[in-house]
């Protein structure tokens, strides 16, 4: 595994998104057909997981293809949560690509209705900022993509109330670095909080 901020093919999109499923899958980002990933290739079209699928079991086969509307593109059915990702490519040009995950201690956070807006470690400041909380919003609605939409611009990670995180990037690869470390940090914040009470 490389991080690089240079551009790529569709092979190296495919590529690139399936180990950042299988990432997701290993390190318990998202249990069984949680969570999705995609990729906005350099003639706008969209590379995503599908529906239903467990991230630790994704292949080349199984990516669906849409336009930035949500149009299918091939016989793959995209993720029923593909429309935060469109809404994060249509508010913000230099996003490429889009993780979305249930990772255990970000998601504590969202259930507990708190952001994650503490300046704790160094490296997470330098990086990611704040990561803001939008209000609940039924998955896969309206719903949740307008309560997302006014932070989409001012942020590069959110989490969603009683839901989980999504992050994004230039790349595929700083979009999961913003969700590795992003989770890392929660993980911190949720020790320091409870060695805080004792
Ligand atoms: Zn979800």
């Amino acid at each position: 595994m490389n991080p690089s901020l240079e551009p790529m093919d569709e092979q190296t999109a495919r590529r690139d998104l399936i180990t950042v499923c299988h990432l997701m899958y290993e390190r318990s980002y998202v249990v069984s057909s949680d969570g999705n990933v995609s990729v906005r290739l350099d003639d706008g079209r969209i590379l995503a997981t599908p529906t239903m699928t467990c991230k630790g079991r994704m292949t080349d086969d199984l990516i669906a293809v849409t336009d930035i509307d949500g149009n299918k593109l091939n016989e793959r059915k995209a993720s029923s949560e593909l429309a935060m990702h469109l809404l994060i490519y249509r508010e913000r040009p230099d996003v490429k690509a889009v993780c979305h995950a249930h990772p255990p201690h970000g998601t504590a956070f969202a259930v507990a209705g708190l952001a994650i807006d503490q300046p704790i470690l160094s490296e997470v400041i330098l990086t990611l900022g704040c990561v803001p909380l939008a209000s609940y919003g039924t998955p896969s609605t309206d719903e949740l993509t307008q309560q997302m939409q006014p932070l989409v611009k001012h942020h590069n990670a959110l989490l969603m109330a009683n839901h989980g995180a999504v992050a994004y990037g230039s790349d595929l690869w700083r979009a999961w670095v913003y969700t590795s470390r992003g989770e890392g940090r929660d993980g911190t914040m949720c020790g320091t909080r409870s060695r805080r009470r004792r």
